[in-house]
């Protein structure tokens, strides 16, 4: 039912009804419509504007939850890099140096490193790219630090072998020595009477006193003979071989394994010798050396110049 609306007249003091014609109408539906449109308009604006969907917002929570457990991953990568960084530093310094091999150089250790970087460039994401790549140089230099590691076991297997065989220590031990002849090279023989090589050290001792392989090897000779009477020649290897003559006898035979510092015969006078000593002898590669280089590294100071001394105190041979 359609309600009449009425207006005021003044001129004619009455009220009249409001006629309303269909233009008017659709005029004013027209501005409804205008202003509801253009405040909902921009009441969506001002919204999306101020406000973030409720999906972004999540999202964005969870991709600033991600940066933060990158930045974590990335600092660990740096402290595992540190970390072998210390123990490449320590490789070519220290290891090396004891080992006597030459430090591994950077080119070395990078190895490899660009080819598989390039795999990296079909990642899209900035920090997973420089994680993944900062992941395939630790991995290639954790390789290259195995290999390292590995070949300084086989040098350090290869040297302790090396090093044991060495005729490092004295023959006759300083308790039973009386006297060490230093003499190394031309002398009068003192029973042949003429001037000759000497070729090792005498070591005067009671009959009797042990005497000790200076390094590993094995028994070459051990059998008499006219001039170094009962006699023992070992054979230590990477071209060193010792010999020990004048014993009253031997307790090895050829091809049995010394160890160092193991008995091998005793302290006597036999062959040419003009009384109880041990005459011995070092070659390198065939050559005779002074054994006397060869103890340094075993004696400790006060050992050192005992022998010293004692070697100070005579200027004869007893052959
Ligand atoms: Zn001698």
């Amino acid at each position: 039912m359609n309600r009449m609306r009425y207006i005021y007249n003044a001129e004619t003091c009455k009220y009249e009804p409001v006629i309303v014609s269909p233009k008017d109408a659709a005029k004013k539906l027209f501005q409804f419509l205008a202003i509801t449109f253009t405040l909902g308009v921009g009441g969506l604006i001002y919204f999306n504007s101020t406000f973030a969907p409720v999906d972004e917002t999540i999202q964005t929570q969870i991709n600033q939850g991600l940066k933060a457990e990158w930045q974590v991953l990335y600092k660990q990568l740096d402290r595992a890099s540190d970390q072998l960084h210390a123990l490449e530093h320590n490789d070519d310094q220290n290891y090396r140096v004891i080992l006597d091999l030459e430090p591994l150089d950077q080119s070395q250790r990078e190895a490899g490193v660009g080819g598989r970087e390039k795999a990296s460039e079909s990642i899209m994401y900035p920090l997973v790219r420089q994680a993944y790549e900062q992941a395939e140089k630790l991995k290639n230099r954790l390789e290259i630090e195995a290999q390292s590691l590995q070949q300084l076991q086989e040098e350090l297997n290869k040297k302790e072998k090396m090093w044991a065989s060495r005729p490092a220590i004295q023959p006759v031990s300083n308790k039973d020595l009386t006297r060490l002849h230093t003499l190394f090279g031309l002398r009068m023989h003192p029973l042949l009477g003429y001037v000759r090589p000497h070729n090792g050290l005498d070591f005067t001792a009671p009959q009797g006193a042990p005497i000790y392989a200076t390094g590993d090897g094995s028994v070459s000779i051990a059998q008499y003979s006219e001039s170094l009477g009962n006699m023992v020649f070992v054979d230590h290897g990477f071209g060193l071989q010792t010999r020990y003559g004048h014993m009253t006898k031997s307790i090895v035979h050829a091809g049995e394994r010394v160890k160092r510092g193991q008995v091998i015969g005793y302290v006597g006078n036999t062959g040419t010798s003009v009384g109880p000593h041990l005459h011995y002898e070092v070659l390198y590669q065939g050559t005779y050396v002074n054994p006397i280089n060869f103890f340094q590294r075993d004696l400790n100071n006060r050992e050192y110049e005992k022998l010293i001394e004692i070697g100070s105190q005579s200027v004869t041979s007893l052959d």
